[in-house]
């Protein structure tokens, strides 16, 4: 069975690949492959640049395990089927007048693929989607449902949250959630001084702010997002007018309910590589990317994204116990990538930089044992839940250094 992810860089065949719809089929599913000895690997939407979800064995989807369980609007709490795309929770959640506390650049990920990875939106003093998680249900290498929260397991939820499918399969997820709420988008193009010589300035003006810097224009497309109480037809101003590479990252302003205004469509196919690094180091990070490719890559053309990230204490995630500016650079699907993002890395890494788990890197276990302070601790925890590695592809197996 052929399968691969988004960009189409990841392939695979798996013996088999399996949609169970409920909780207890997973866990059969999972003791018989134990017994087997077959590598089990989960996918959500396969929006993942790096062999997270590559198996020869066998490939689950929680496709059949979509949807909202539980909403506590009082709370401000929900619990969500691990298999829902983020696309499929905005409305019923406005319903119950909730909503997620920020969203990344698109909303076709599964829950607990999003969260898996430590995807994040924009917002200096807002943490990754997987800050939200109060409570998941993992069903381990043993075939038991294991509930993990932040009432009955203050420390393993830190590397519950961040945990690349390796401990075991996330069947659902407990997020606290905002009341509903309206965001006011601003979109325009400035050139890259002018944007960076106010970029605190930008920063803190509205809740999200974010910009794209398009090498060949030395210009950045700029967004901001801020909640408001006014409706749509309130909106006064035209479009700016644009033309060439950024055009389509500027529209007119609007008014919706956040679900609808985060995500953006990403239509044409890219490869992509994201660090962290401290936020404190981002201009001067993004200075020498900037540099990097002008002078070394001027024939990419693909604009460079800058986004701010508040700290956590998950164990896996880039803002672990730091504020975070991540800085993505992508390449189009069809070119070669190699020698541009090993150049670029060479960047992120003299800023302490830490990967996107989700996005393209070459970082060795003992690097990454050394940018993860608690890399042990999550190590501890995976293989006390999953002590043959069933949860191990051979991806996984060379950044933990777990022999095969
Ligand atoms: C066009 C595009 C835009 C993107 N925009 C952003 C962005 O704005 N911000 C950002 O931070 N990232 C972004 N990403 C990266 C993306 O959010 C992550 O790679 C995310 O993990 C993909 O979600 P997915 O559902 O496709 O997960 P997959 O790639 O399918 O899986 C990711 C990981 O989660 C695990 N997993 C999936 N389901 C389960 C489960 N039920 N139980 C246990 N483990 C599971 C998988 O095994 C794997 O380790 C983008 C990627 C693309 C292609």
């Amino acid at each position: 069975m052929a399968w691969h992810n988004w960009s189409g860089n990841v392939t695979a065949e798996p013996q088999q690949i399996v949609s169970p719809s409920s909780e207890s089929e997973l866990s059969e599913i999972v003791r018989r492959a134990v017994k087997d000895q077959q590598t089990i690997r989960i996918v959500g939407t396969g929006h993942s640049f790096v062999p997270l979800c590559a198996t020869d064995g066998l490939l689950l989807s929680l496709d059949n395990l979509q949807g909202v369980v539980a909403l506590d609007e009082t709370r401000g709490v929900g619990t969500i089927w691990a298999g829902s795309k983020l696309h499929q929770l905005g409305e019923p959640l406005l319903d119950a007048g909730l909503a997620l506390h920020n969203m990344g650049d698109i909303d076709r990920q599964s829950l607990a693929g999003a969260i898996g990875t430590g995807t994040h939106g924009t917002g200096p003093t807002l943490g990754n989607l997987s800050t939200q998680v109060v409570g998941l249900h993992i069903i381990t290498a043993t075939g038991d449902i294991v509930e993990i929260s932040t009432a009955n397991d203050p420390e393993r939820i830190h590397a519950a949250r961040v945990s690349l499918g390796a401990l075991g399969i996330v069947s659902r997820v407990t997020l606290r959630l905002l009341p509903a709420y309206r965001l006011h988008e601003r979109t325009w193009v400035e050139p890259f001084d002018e944007c960076f010589g106010r970029l605190d300035e930008l920063i803190a003006a509205t809740r999200h702010f974010e910009f794209f810097w398009s090498p060949p224009d030395d210009a950045c497309a700029c967004k901001a997002l801020h909640p408001t109480e006014m409706e749509s037809h309130e909106l006064k101003g035209k479009r700016e007018a644009v033309q060439g590479r950024l055009e389509r990252y500027v529209q007119e302003a609007r008014i919706d309910f956040s679900h609808r205004i985060f995500p953006s469509e990403r239509n044409r196919l890219f490869n992509e590589m994201e660090y962290a690094v401290p936020e404190a180091a981002g201009p001067a990070c993004m200075q020498d990317i900037r540099r990097l490719m002008l002078e070394r890559f001027p024939d990419v053309t693909w604009p460079v994204e800058y986004r701010t990230l508040g700290g956590d204490e998950t164990w896996l995630s880039p803002a672990y116990q730091r504020d975070a500016v991540t800085i993505s650079i992508h390449q189009a699907a069809e070119l070669p990538y190699n020698e541009f993002f090993a150049a670029a890395e060479e960047v992120f890494r003299a800023y302490e930089g830490r990967p996107h788990w989700g996005k393209l890197h070459a970082q060795s276990p003992a690097e990454l044992a050394a940018l993860y302070p608690r890399w042990e601790a999550f190590q501890k925890v995976r293989q006390a839940l999953d002590p043959q590695g069933c949860f191990l592809n051979d991806y996984l197996r060379e950044i933990f250094a777990v022999n095969p």
